[in-house]
C-alpha cells in the first residue's frame, strides 16, 4: 500500500496515515508493507516496525531507473473503483486494461484534442474516474504533461485555476460544473487577470450544466466550453462534442452527440421501443459496449447483469438511469436521474428541470429540488437554494419576498403545477465529496425520515442548515 502522511483541505489537514492504520485493521488480506511519502503533515505520526516503510530511504536507490513494462492479457482488471453514492450504495466498477487504453488514447486524440508535449489540467481528484481516466492515465498516455491540484478552486484565491493555467500553458483544461457554480459566485474580474491564450477547450461534466452557468463560464473564458456526459461505469464519455474529427455548433445545456463506440438508445419506460424526437425517455445503450466501460461489478458478474441489463424486460440493454432526449437537430439533453421523477397530483416532473427553473432566477447560484409526500396531491416539489446576494435574506419579509419570486419563475417555466411547495435558503447544499448533490437524504430529512447512508458526504454541516431550515428557524 501506498500513502502520504496526509493531505489538505480547505486549510484542514486529513491525516491519512491514520486512516490507512484504522482500515488495515479491519482489512482481511492487510498488505505486508505499506509504503508512506512523508510530506511533514504529520509529524508525530506511528509508524508500525517492519511494516512501515519511508519512501525517501525506500526510492533513493532506485531514482533513475529503467522500469519495463509488465505486459498483461487485455481483459485483465486495471482497477475497481466506486460510483458516487448519489442515488444509493456506490458499486464496485471493474474495468479492463486493453480497452481502457485504446479508449482513453482515442480520447484524448478526439475528443479533447491533447496532443504530446502539451499540458493537462484536470481539477478532480485521482479517486474519481475522472481522476483515473483525465488526470492519470489519458494524459500520461498521450504523452502529455498532466497537472495534479490538491486544493479548491478558491484558495488562496478565485484566481487559482486561471494562474496555473497560465503558468503551465494549459491547453486541455477539465473540470465539473460544481466548481464552475463556485466560481461564478466569486469576482468575474479573476478571469480576466491571467493569459488564457494556451487553452483550447474547458470540459465539463458529473452533473447537468445548467445553462446560466454555462452561458456565464463560456462568457467570461471567451473559449469552447463543451459539456459531456458520462459515468464512472463507462469510465470516458458517453455524450460529447468530438471536436477532434469535426467542430460542431454548441448548444447550451446539451452535452451533444452519442460518441463513436456507443450505439445509443432513447427507450420509452413503457414498452422499451425507441422514443421520437423531443420525447423525454431512458438513455440506453446496446451490448456490446465499447472498450473503456466496466467489465463487472467487482466480485458479482449476477450483480452486474441484474444492477444495469434488467430495466427493460424485453431488451438486454445497459440502462444509465438517466433521462435523456434528442431534439430535431440530433442534440441530446440529460433530463436527471430515472429515479428523480416525482409525481404531483398525477402529473410526472422531473425534480433537474424544476431546478433548471428555479436556477432561472438572477439571484440564484444553486438549488435543490425534492418530491416530498403531500397528502393531498401525492408529491410536492420542495426547493432548497442558495443566493447569491444573501443581503435580501437578512430580513423574513426579504426572505418571503425571494422565495415569491423564485415560485413565480417556476411558474414561467413550467406552469403552476411544477411550483414548489417552498423555497428555503441555505449557504450549503449536501453534496457527495465529488461534488453532487445528495437528493435522498435531503428528501428523506425533508420527509422526517432518516438520512440514510451518508459515508459519501462532503460537509455534514449542510445537514444542519438543512434540519434548521425545515424548522424554520
Ligand atoms: P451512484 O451511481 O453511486 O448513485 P453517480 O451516478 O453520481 O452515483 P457517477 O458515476 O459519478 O456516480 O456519476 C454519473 C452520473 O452523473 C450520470 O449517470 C448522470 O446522472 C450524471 N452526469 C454526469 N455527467 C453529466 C452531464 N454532462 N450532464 C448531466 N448529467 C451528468
Ligand atoms: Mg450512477
Amino acid at each position: 500500500m501506498i500513502t502520504a502522511d496526509g493531505g489538505s483541505r480547505m486549510g484542514k489537514k486529513v491525516l491519512y496515515k491514520s486512516l490507512v492504520d484504522e482500515s488495515l485493521k479491519l482489512a482481511q488480506s492487510p498488505p505486508e508493507k505499506v509504503l508512506i511519502f512523508r510530506r511533514g503533515l504529520d509529524p508525530d505520526m506511528p509508524t508500525v516496525a517492519g511494516r512501515d516503510v519511508d519512501w525517501h530511504e525506500f526510492a533513493a536507490p532506485h531514482a533513475g531507473a529503467q522500469v519495463p513494462c509488465a505486459w498483461l492479457e487485455s481483459n485483465e482488471p486495471s482497477y475497481i473503483l466506486y460510483t458516487s453514492g448519489t442515488t444509493g450504495k456506490p458499486k464496485g466498477v471493474q474495468r479492463d486494461v486493453g480497452g481502457y487504453c485504446v479508449a482513453l488514447a482515442s480520447s484524448m486524440e478526439l475528443i479533447y484534442c491533447g496532443h504530446a508535449g502539451e499540458t493537462m489540467f484536470t481539477t478532480s481528484d485521482i479517486g474519481w474516474v475522472v481522476g483515473h481516466s483525465y488526470i492519470i492515465y489519458g494524459p500520461l498516455i498521450a504523452g502529455m504533461t498532466t497537472i495534479m491540484y490538491e486544493g479548491v478552486p478558491i484558495r488562496p484565491d478565485a484566481g487559482i485555476w486561471w494562474k496555473i493555467v497560465q503558468d503551465h500553458k494549459v491547453t486541455v483544461m477539465f473540470s465539473a460544473p460544481t466548481a464552475i457554480r463556485v466560481l461564478k459566485k466569486q469576482d468575474p474580474a479573476y478571469l480576466s487577470k491571467y493569459d488564457l491564450g494556451s487553452l483550447r477547450h474547458l470540459f465539463l461534466a458529473g452533473e447537468p450544466l445548467d445553462e446560466p452557468t454555462h452561458v456565464w463560464i463560456a462568457g467570461a473564458l471567451k473559449k469552447p466550453v463543451i459539456d459531456h456526459y458520462w459515468q464512472t461505469e463507462t469510465g470516458w464519455p458517453i455524450l460529447s462534442a468530438v471536436p477532434g474529427v469535426e467542430q460542431t455548433r454548441n448548444k447550451f445545456g446539451s452535452p451533444s452527440f452519442p460518441v463513436y463506440g456507443y450505439d445509443l438508445q432513447l427507450l420509452r419506460e413503457s414498452d422499451a421501443s425507441e422514443a421520437g424526437p423531443d420525447e423525454k425517455a431512458v438513455v440506453a445503450i446496446v451490448p456490446p459496449l465499447p472498450p473503456g466501460v466496466m467489465s463487472t461489478v467487482w466480485g458479482d458478474d449476477e450483480r452486474f447483469v441484474k444492477t444495469y441489463f434488467t430495466t427493460f424486460a424485453s431488451k438486454m440493454v445497459y440502462a444509465t438511469f438517466d433521462w435523456g432526449i434528442r431534439d430535431r437537430d440530433g442534440y441530446y439533453f440529460i433530463l436527471g436521474r430515472t429515479d428523480d421523477v416525482i409525481n404531483v397530483a398525477g402529473h410526472r416532473l422531473g425534480t433537474r428541470e424544476i431546478e433548471e427553473a428555479v436556477s432561472m432566477h438572477a439571484n440564484i447560484a444553486e438549488c435543490a429540488v425534492v418530491g416530498v409526500a403531500d397528502a393531498l396531491k401525492g408529491q410536492m416539489p420542495l426547493a432548497f437554494a442558495v443566493a447569491k446576494d444573501t443581503s435580501t435574506l437578512a430580513s423574513p419579509e426579504g426572505r418571503k419576498q425571494l422565495e415569491k419570486e423564485v415560485m413565480e419563475t417556476v411558474d414561467r417555466q413550467l406552469g403552476a403545477i411544477a411550483r414548489p411547495k417552498a423555497v428555503h435558503f441555505v449557504t450549503l447544499l449536501p453534496k457527495t465529496r465529488s461534488g453532487k448533490t445528495l437528493r435522498r437524504a435531503i428528501q428523506a430529512l425533508a420527509e422526517g425520515r432518516d438520512a440514510g447512508d451518508l459515508t459519501t458526504i462532503e460537509d455534514p454541516a449542510a445537514l444542519e442548515q438543512l434540519t434548521s431550515a425545515l424548522a424554520g428557524k
